[in-house]
């Protein structure tokens, strides 16, 4: 069904905008296969941030026409056949290199436009894609990695999930969004999908509904980070399982139709909740989808901030899930393909994405589980982590994103090598390293974030790589964005500065208590 791009005619409507009414995003599918068969150099610059669409950007430098593609997997949750497939993308295309992102997807870095077809053709055949992945659309919808075996779980949420995600995909109806637009849905009782930082999320509720007990969610809209983060609003409604995708659309549509499209840096959904107010929003929410009930209980328990390390029982008796690490999100693809070999051999071959970039081995029988931890690969991948390494995330940075000032991902990994080797605490501490103000590793929810900027050097000329450092950033609770402490850290000191600090953490703290406490 087309509707009615009303902003078309406003003069004030940003560049990005007016290309967007030009060509849908969506349409650069169309053109990749000529691209592909004619090079690199056939491609129209003007043409570059379309490719969004199709979850592909431009490696830094761009002008050598290397691409970063990030394939959406709903709730982190991948089959046997699918994980070797994508572990196939990363070893014949992209230099062997498979990461995890923050929001449960996988990134592959150094394809060609000549390879993107095949790449397009092995996922279509898996059932997966990359449309969606970036750009100003419905984003990877994130999820509890735990659907259907959590035994804490309110409902299961993988139906509603996939639902959501093959309506909002390929739809040209949504593919014109003011912005990046996040979704999340989970009954995870430890608000394993990061509610509060997403432009919507389904939580868990309960309500009873003419005498009757029932199940369903509460609805959040409004979070979201970079350099103006905002935590979700919760309206003040009662939203039943069959009721999400009809609710879901409406909060799109809304977003679609009133968000703001005319300072780039204003037109997440979050500065239109912040203007509108709870009230409003749901006020207008109901003028879409007619009257819901008013909010029921929340049965959320606490945060794990998408952890699950260690050997848990399954809800189907007798199997277990493995919370595994894997240091800053980043796998080899011969790691990968003997994951996938493991998670067969013991279990249904089945592997699941975290959101603290880490994964999860499902559906291991009791019997496997010692087996399954005597493989060889689990001493790097590790069931029971060091603290620090366990805890840390990081964005891709300057290795291959056009927007980073400074290096983070091996970076991160040293930092947190070198901590675990220095300094021993009793409790984890969540350190999260981002290259730029973007925040696609999270930084303001971290116990210590680290945002990269550049600083003038009094020693060496010119500019160098530094830190700002913030502190005390959690979900629980409510939730709570981290606060930036004085100054900025030159890249070179920062593990040294980091290591002073959390000794001082260390002496200060009592026994069992955490960085937040
Ligand atoms: Fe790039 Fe910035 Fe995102 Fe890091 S946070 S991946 S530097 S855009």
């Amino acid at each position: 069904m087309a509707y009615e791009k009303h902003w078309a005619d406003n003069e004030k409507i940003n560049a990005v905008e007016k290309q967007k009414l030009e060509m849908d995003g969506l349409e650069i599918f169309d053109h990749i296969p000529r691209y592909a068969k004619e090079g690199f150099d056939s491609i129209p610059k003007q043409m570059w941030p379309m490719f969004k669409w199709a979850g592909l950007y431009l490696q830094r430098p761009k002008e050598d026409g290397y691409f970063m593609m990030r394939v959406c997997i709903p709730s982190g949750i991948l089959n046997y056949d699918q994980v070797v497939t994508l572990a196939g993308i990363a070893r014949d295309y992209g230099r062997g290199v498979y990461d995890i992102t923050t929001r449960q997807a996988v990134q592959f870095h150094w394809l060609r436009i000549e390879e993107i077809p095949d790449i397009f053709a092995r996922l279509e055949k898996m059932g997966l894609s990359t449309a969606g992945a970036c750009g100003d659309i419905t984003r990877n919808i994130v999820g509890n990695p735990l659907a259907g075996i959590d035994p804490d779980e309110l409902l299961d949420t993988t139906p509603i999930v996939e639902e959501l995600f093959r309506f909002f995909q390929h739809n040209k109806d949504f593919s014109n969004l003011p912005r990046k637009y996040k979704m999340s849905v989970s009954a995870n009782l430890r608000n394993a999908s990061n509610a509060e930082i997403n432009c919507v999320s389904f939580t868990p509720a309960v309500k009873k509904i003419d005498g009757v007990e029932t199940k369903g969610f509460h609805l959040k809209v409004g979070g979201g980070l970079s350099s103006r983060p905002y935590l979700a609003e919760t309206l003040d409604v009662f939203v039943r399982p069959e009721q999400v995708k009809d609710v879901a659309v409406a909060v799109t549509t809304i977003f679609r139709d009133y968000g703001y499209r005319e300072k780039r840096t204003r037109n997440r959904l979050k500065f239109l909740v912040a203007d509108w107010g709870p009230e409003k929003f749901k006020e207008k929410l109901l003028e879409y989808i007619g009257p819901l009930p008013e909010k029921g209980e929340e049965p959320v328990k606490e945060w794990n901030a998408g952890y699950f390390y260690g050997v848990h029982p399954q809800k189907q008796k007798g199997l277990n899930y493995i919370g595994f690490n894997v240091p800053v999100g980043r796998l080899h693809a011969d790691e990968v393909l003997e994951l996938a070999r493991i998670s067969k051999r013991y279990g249904k071959g089945e592997i699941r994405n975290c959101n603290s970039q880490n994964l999860i081995l499902p559906h291991i029988p009791d019997e496997n589980v010692e087996p399954l931890l005597h493989e060889e690969i689990f001493r790097r991948i590790s069931v029971d982590p060091p603290k620090f390494i366990g805890y840390s995330v990081s964005c891709t940075g300057i290795e291959y994103c056009n927007l980073a000032l400074v290096e983070t991902k091996e970076r991160m990994r040293r930092i947190a090598e070198y901590l675990d080797e220095e300094v021993d605490v009793d409790v984890p501490v969540r350190i999260h390293m981002v290259g730029c103000p973007n925040s696609c590793g999270q930084r303001q929810i971290a116990d210590i974030g680290l945002q990269g900027i550049k600083m003038k050097s009094r020693e060496k000329k010119g500019l160098v790589e530094a830190f700002e450092i913030h502190v005390g950033g959690t979900l629980e609770g409510g939730g709570e964005l981290n606060r930036k402490l004085k100054g900025k850290i030159d890249g070179e000191h920062l593990p040294a500065v980091l290591k002073a600090f959390l000794l001082h953490f260390r002496e200060q703290k009592h026994p069992g208590e955490t960085f937040h406490d």
